[in-house]
């Protein structure tokens, strides 16, 4: 059976994070600092905190936001659960909208979506693919949303518009007009959970790249506190001799980094470009040279003049086929040894946000992406072979 998206862990990896083990130091310490350093310098931005994974980095970020009751999220409808979750966990809103063909939120349905109750927007940089940023960001800078915007504490006062929260979970190493996602958004979160590009097992990484009248030194060192139960001193500043009082400055969370995961992500980071990405790349070239020229097939974009994937998600779509017979293929496309998926069912499908009032009949351009949607298998260890394995097995799976 071809699997889906197995990790790679060599022997590189796994010396390291024996390394790790036998430093004397395996929580949040030496290791994780490195990491955020080489992350902060990959994407070009001065800032990065680890936490444990993507949905506590977003989590973290709507509360030092401030969200709470009464407060509105803007989140595509098409997304993983973990991006709406965050949001209910704080107790606002997570208003829905529809995406695009591009399985990317659509800058219209923002538009359409915007209250005087918005505080944020989740862009999803679907399958690897970034976000429109430049028009979500010329859209929360327009004079009428911010006169709309109703900021409720010093930091939404300072911004004085909808922060632009991006759930990157799929595009580190992704390009955006000439940058790493990471440095687009306000404020980007990466996943390292081990389906993704890069994993630490469990994990994620949270991108400052506020306005500069923010201070983000100082965000980042309120952010490592808070995501330390808001404790003054972490357990490596207390191993100091001596320096054992501490203060809690505020109720805070539990999301910090291990240096066991770091120790992981270190060693993929530093050969993410030439290793990870490249063999993606090639995969995904093969699947569209493969596909691309059948006109049964459509074919997902993932380079275009401003964008450049990081090669998540190989998004094929079926053309003329109903939910019913998408299934029907990826049955006999399993019956074949080989794995496929499907990114993602729709929030308005699942019956938390069903209870919530949220109708899929709202959002047709989702709910077609997502009826015709097969994701194919993409993992740095799948050989040319296995790539047209998978071929053979998705043409052979069709209705002629
Ligand atoms: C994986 C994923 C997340 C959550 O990441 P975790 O690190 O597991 O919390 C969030 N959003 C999207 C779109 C994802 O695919």
């Amino acid at each position: 059976m071809i699997p889906f998206s197995p990790p790679h862990i060599d022997d590189e990896i796994v010396n390291e994070v024996v390394a790790a083990l036998r430093s004397g130091w395996i929580t949040t310490g030496p290791r994780t600092k490195l990491f955020e350093q080489k992350i902060a310098e990959y994407c070009g931005v001065p800032h990065v905190l680890c936490v444990n994974s993507a949905s506590s980095g977003l989590e973290l970020m709507l509360r030092w936001f401030g969200i709470g009751p009464g407060d509105e999220v803007i989140v595509p409808a098409y997304t993983y659960t973990a991006t709406a979750e965050v949001v209910v966990h704080c107790g606002a809103k997570p208003v829905l909208v529809d995406v695009n063909p591009d399985f990317l939120i659509s800058v219209e349905s923002i538009c359409k979506a915007l209250s005087p109750k918005t505080k944020v927007i989740m862009p999803v940089d679907i399958a690897g693919m970034p976000c429109d940023y430049e028009a979500i960001m010329a859209l929360v800078n327009e004079a009428e949303v911010k006169k709309c915007f109703k900021p409720a504490n010093e930091i939404q006062k300072q911004l004085g518009r909808p922060l632009v929260l991006s759930d990157a979970a799929h595009s580190l190493g992704a390009w955006y007009k000439g940058k790493h996602t990471g440095a687009v958004a306000d404020i980007t979160v990466f996943s390292f959970h081990a389906v993704k590009n890069l994993t630490t097992a469990e994990g994620g990484a949270i991108c400052l790249a506020l306005p500069d009248t923010f201070d983000a030194e100082a965000i980042y060192k309120y952010l490592n506190t808070f995501s330390l139960h808001g404790q003054s001193k972490d357990a490596l500043a207390k191993t100091q001799v001596g320096n054992w009082r501490y203060d809690v400055y505020e109720c805070g969370y539990k999301c910090n980094m291990t240096d066991v995961a770091a120790a992981m992500g270190l060693v993929e980071l530093a050969r993410y470009d030439a290793m990870i990405l490249k063999r993606r790349k090639e995969i995904f070239d093969a699947y569209t040279n493969a596909f691309g020229s059948d006109d049964r097939f459509q074919i997902p974009e993932y380079e275009t003049a401003d964008k450049t994937s990081s090669y998540h998600v190989y998004a094929l779509r079926i053309k003329n086929v109903s939910e019913a017979q998408r299934d029907a293929i990826m049955q006999r496309i399993f019956e074949q040894e080989v794995s496929v998926n499907v990114h993602f069912i729709p929030l308005p499908m699942l019956t938390a946000y069903k209870n919530m009032g949220y109708n899929i009949a709202d959002y047709p351009v989702s709910y077609d992406n997502y009826s015709r949607e097969i994701s194919l298998p993409v993992y740095y260890d799948l050989t040319d072979e296995q790539v047209r394995q998978v071929i053979e097995a998705v043409k052979n799976s069709l209705y002629s």
